[in-house]
């Protein structure tokens, strides 16, 4: 299966690249960007420091640092307004954003924690069918691409994703994405 949904800690997870929901300042902050900041180590930060900001569906890339990943894709996810300020299409901006550093890069394996969900207030059931419409999309345009891993800190949010892949239109009965 080249897409899995696993419950865990992104900074746990050894991809060629783990995706960070950052934000805009790309300097840290709470949430997985916090976590994935402190396990990194300070080094991460300095590298950050060089890139300048990053806008709204945009993506960087760094390196893994402390990581057990080799590298970071720091994307920003959009802030929930409502849903009349384009969210669903500035969501759907940054999985492509980070699919095209993994194609540029010859990345194999890439992990995502759920994007603008959290401190953001992206609703997770209407952010989960647009996150693995994406991931399946960039997964049968990039034959590189091996492994593409969501990571959900709780059950709760692991059971949306997987009942959003069972209901999406690419899902077989084997699950075999
Ligand atoms: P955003 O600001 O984009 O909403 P958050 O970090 O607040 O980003 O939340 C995004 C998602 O990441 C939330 O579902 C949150 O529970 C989750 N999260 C927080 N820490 C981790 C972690 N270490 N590994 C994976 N997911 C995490």
């Amino acid at each position: 299966m080249k897409l899995e949904l696993v419950q865990g800690d992104i900074t746990k997870v050894a991809a060629d690249a783990i995706v960070n929901a950052a934000n805009t300042s790309l300097l840290g902050g709470s949430g997985v960007d916090g976590a994935i900041h402190r396990a990194a180590g300070p080094e991460l930060l300095a590298e950050c420091r060089t890139l300048g900001r990053c806008p709204q569906g945009q993506a960087k890339l760094t390196k893994g640092y402390r990581l057990p990943a080799r590298h970071v894709i720091h994307t920003v996810g959009p802030v929930w307004r409502g849903g009349n300020q384009s969210e669903e299409a500035v969501l759907a901006r940054c999985y492509k954003s980070v699919f095209a550093l993994v194609e540029q890069h010859g990345l194999r394996s890439v992990a995502f924690p759920s994007i603008s969900t959290g401190a953001y207030g992206f609703p997770i059931e209407k952010a989960a069918p647009i996150a693995l419409r994406e991931m399946q999309a960039a997964l049968a345009r990039l034959p590189q691409l091996d492994k593409v891993t969501v990571v959900l800190f709780s059950a709760g949010d692991l059971a949306v994703y997987q009942r959003a892949l069972a209901a999406a239109p690419e899902s077989n009965p084997g699950g075999n994405v």
